[in-house]
């Protein structure tokens, strides 16, 4: 496991590759945010911004959503993967909306995490990208990624993940650290092919040095 000055290097380096590294959702409000969000579970966010370019023209408020019948949404939305429990979601998100919000998105992560279809992740991703409140969302990319650079170990849960970076990096670091990880995961440390020979974390990696034994 890495220790207390290795995570800081990671993260440098991380912040070396990604500079620019921010949500790739594109939203223009809030509630835009938390219905793409929402939509990008288990799926690119190439094919949610595809689909929401169009969504966000014909739906722009949660009244919109409850308007039309919910094989309406579901039509809007089908070429998103789960569309059916999507669109579900999206209504009964709304109606939350406008029952107990004033129509608005709630700004904490407590009552983000009890809206439909929002898990911990999406109301960590709303709170730190629409609100600026400080959060790390674990998604699969920083998931992998901290497993195998051994910043957390391989049998921790995503809330354990999320402990042990909120633990591990300084407060003021947790939003932007959830994008670069992202990065880093999706472009460098891929799934299936990590680019270890050209890693820059690679003499620390535990992973990194397994995968070069392996293929050397
Ligand atoms: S050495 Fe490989 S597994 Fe480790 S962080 Fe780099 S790319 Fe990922």
């Amino acid at each position: 496991m890495l220790n207390n000055t290795q995570i800081r290097h990671c993260l440098d380096v991380m912040a070396e590759m990604f500079p620019d590294a921010e949500g790739e959702l594109v939203h223009s409000n809030p509630f835009e945010l938390v219905i793409a969000v929402l939509l990008s579970a288990q799926c690119t966010d190439k094919l949610v911004n595809k689909v929401t370019a169009d969504l966000f023209k014909k739906y722009k408020t949660p009244e919109d959503y409850l308007a039309v019948p919910l094989e309406e949404v579901e039509n809007d939305i089908r070429s998103i993967g789960l569309y059916r429990s999507k669109a579900k979601n999206i209504q009964k998100l709304c109606r939350t909306l406008i029952d107990d919000y004033n129509g608005e998105v709630p700004q904490t992560k407590e009552e983000l995490v009890k809206l439909a279809g929002v898990g911990r992740k999406t109301a960590n991703v709303v709170a730190s990208v629409a609100f600026n409140e400080p959060a790390i969302a674990v998604d699969t990319h920083v998931e992998r990624v901290s497993k195998r650079l051994g910043i957390c170990r391989w049998k921790d849960s995503v809330t354990e993940v999320e402990n042990t970076l909120m633990r591990k990096v300084p407060r003021d670091e947790w939003s932007v650290t959830h994008h670069r990880m992202i990065f880093f995961g999706r472009y460098h440390c891929k799934a299936r092919n990590p680019n270890c020979p050209e890693c820059p974390l690679l003499d620390i990696c535990r992973e990194g040095k397994k995968r070069m034994r392996k293929t050397g």
